[in-house]
């Protein structure tokens, strides 16, 4: 088997991964502050994280893979200025903090769920409370001073800090607005006092006063609790390579410091990945400006959830991803091809086995793809890789659909899903895909027609253009795009229509 090579933003390098225990992968995955609904670009990290997930399980390790809930502490600044997010959007919207989360948090696992992502262990930090408050006991002493304001990390107390952001201690971004009295500019809150005369609807007795945990603790915390330290991989987007996890580092060391304050050894985690942003070309996606892009306007729009997996899926993960809706159209046509391509060959009435040849094919196929996800998770090269697997004329469709099978175990598009317990009987069986041309083809909120409507209006005009009969067959054409149908004459994929925006 090849080995895994991962890039390292501890080294700056890509590694061999080599689990810490013996046939097992541990992964933490930063996960949503649950004050809103989550934007695409949120929901890359996840596919990101699934992708690697799914990666080290076909590898044949089990899998322990946690993505935490923020739902509480999270301020509107990295650093510890501003206000906490929870309780900011539960003033806005008149409704609990603790009511806020549960929606939000449910509105994720239902986008997670729609991107096929894998179910994870989603531990919410409110539930671990305590142990962070046993935690900053822990490190208190030593690494820890008191403001009015709260409990605060001295970050000249670790060596290195700051190692996994090539920063140094006074610079990095979002230091700008600081806390009063702080030692260093990077020192971080462990625990926030509710200053005096206030109440948060979020709020807990510790020995440092009333008040709530900073937000790096819980992550720390959580990891610790759940996968042990170390565990093998922590994940998070590129921005957390910041700030959020040098922080998170550093309490690491802090708690793990019985040894010495060695970075290596005691960063809780011996692999940190970051995937890079999805961007709009007017800059960084935002909840707050322009058009909020949540996978809920893809679907309104048309767009089946699994286009934005495929689209997450063509770029690297350390590659910025630029967001627009003609790329998304060409993922989800990418996507219908190989659905068209997979409905075609299930028609075909050929031998339920595999040739010699097919044999043959199918063992590189698998070499290949084995290599290309070994090489940093290069899904791009996985696609193209199953795309000329797919549409090899050679191939009995049988063989097409056992290699898709096993690439797809990474891909995460379910294209087959019911078959993967016996993809021999595959071109035998009636009910074959997953996923369907009709599945692909989710009409606009706003459409006004039904798909009936524009089969019988369509099946007319094949009529009309038959008996050459162009006027009709332009009127027609004509009623359909009033309606927002856009007829594709010709469409090389055999989908003759599409609803348009
Ligand atoms: P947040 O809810 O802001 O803590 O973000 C959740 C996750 O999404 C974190 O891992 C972020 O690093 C990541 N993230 C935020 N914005 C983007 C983006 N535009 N593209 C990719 N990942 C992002
Ligand atoms: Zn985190």
């Amino acid at each position: 088997m090849t080995d895994l090579r991962l890039f390292n933003s501890l080294t700056r390098q890509l590694e061999t991964f080599q689990p810490i225990r013996p046939g097992k992968a541990r992964v933490y995955t930063c996960g949503p502050t649950v004050y809103n609904y989550q934007h695409i670009g949120n929901m890359r990290a996840y596919v990101f994280a699934d992708t690697l997930g799914r990666t080290l399980r076909f590898k044949g390790y089990e899998l322990t893979h946690v993505i935490n809930i923020t739902d509480v502490g999270h301020l509107t600044s990295d650093a510890d200025a501003g206000e906490d997010k929870m309780e900011r959007m539960a003033a806005r919207e008149g409704r609990s903090a603790w009511d806020i989360a549960k929606f939000y948090q449910e509105d994720f696992e239902r986008d997670l769920a729609r991107l096929n992502v894998e179910p994870k262990k989603h531990p919410r930090a409110t539930e671990y409370v305590e142990a962070m408050i046993e935690w900053g006991k822990r490190i208190a002493v030593k690494h820890c001073y008191e403001l009015d304001s709260g409990l605060y990390f001295d970050v000249t107390t670790v060596a290195d800090y700051g190692r996994l952001a090539r920063a140094h201690t006074d610079d990095g971004e979002g230091r700008i607005e600081t806390v009063e009295g702080k030692r260093n500019a990077a020192d971080f809150a462990i625990w926030r006092k509710t200053p005096p005369g206030e109440t948060r609807q979020m709020e807990w007795d510790s020995p440092w006063g009333r008040g709530a945990p900073g937000w790096h603790l819980e992550c720390s915390v959580m990891g610790e609790a759940l996968l042990g330290f170390p565990f093998d991989i922590h994940t998070g987007g590129i921005d957390h390579r910041e700030i959020h996890h040098p922080n998170e580092i550093a309490q690491n060391q802090a708690y793990c410091c019985t040894n010495g304050l060695d970075l290596a050894e005691n960063s809780g985690a011996r692999i940190w990945m970051h995937n890079n942003f999805l961007v709009e070309r007017a800059g960084k996606m935002s909840k707050s400006s322009g058009e909020f892009l949540r996978l809920q306007l893809l679907v309104d729009k048309g767009y089946h959830p699994l286009a934005y997996r495929m689209l997450c899926l063509q770029a690297h993960y350390r590659s910025e991803l630029e967001f627009s809706w003609e790329g998304l159209g060409a993922s989800l046509t990418f996507l219908k091809r190989w659905v068209g391509q997979l409905e075609r060959l299930s028609r075909h009435n050929t031998p339920n086995d595999l040739s010699a040849r097919d044999r043959s094919k199918l063992e590189r196929f698998e070499r290949e793809v084995e290599e290309a996800i070994s090489d940093d998770l290069n899904t791009p090269k996985l696609l193209a890789l199953a795309n000329g697997f797919m549409f090899d004329v050679e191939l009995r469709p049988v063989a097409v659909f056992k290699g898709f099978d096993h690439v797809d175990q990474i891909l995460g598009l379910g294209l087959l899903q019911h078959l993967t317990r016996n993809p021999m009987k595959l071109a035998a069986s009636g009910a074959l895909l997953a996923l369907n041309r009709t599945d692909l083809r989710i009409p606009p909120m706003a459409a006004t027609i039904t798909e009936p409507k524009i089969k019988s209006i369509l099946a007319q005009r094949k009529e009309a253009r038959s008996a050459r009969d162009f006027a009709t067959s332009d009127r027609l054409r004509d009623e359909l795009a009033a309606q927002g149908v856009e007829v594709m004459d010709g469409d090389p994929l055999g989908w003759d229509w599409k609803l348009g925006e």
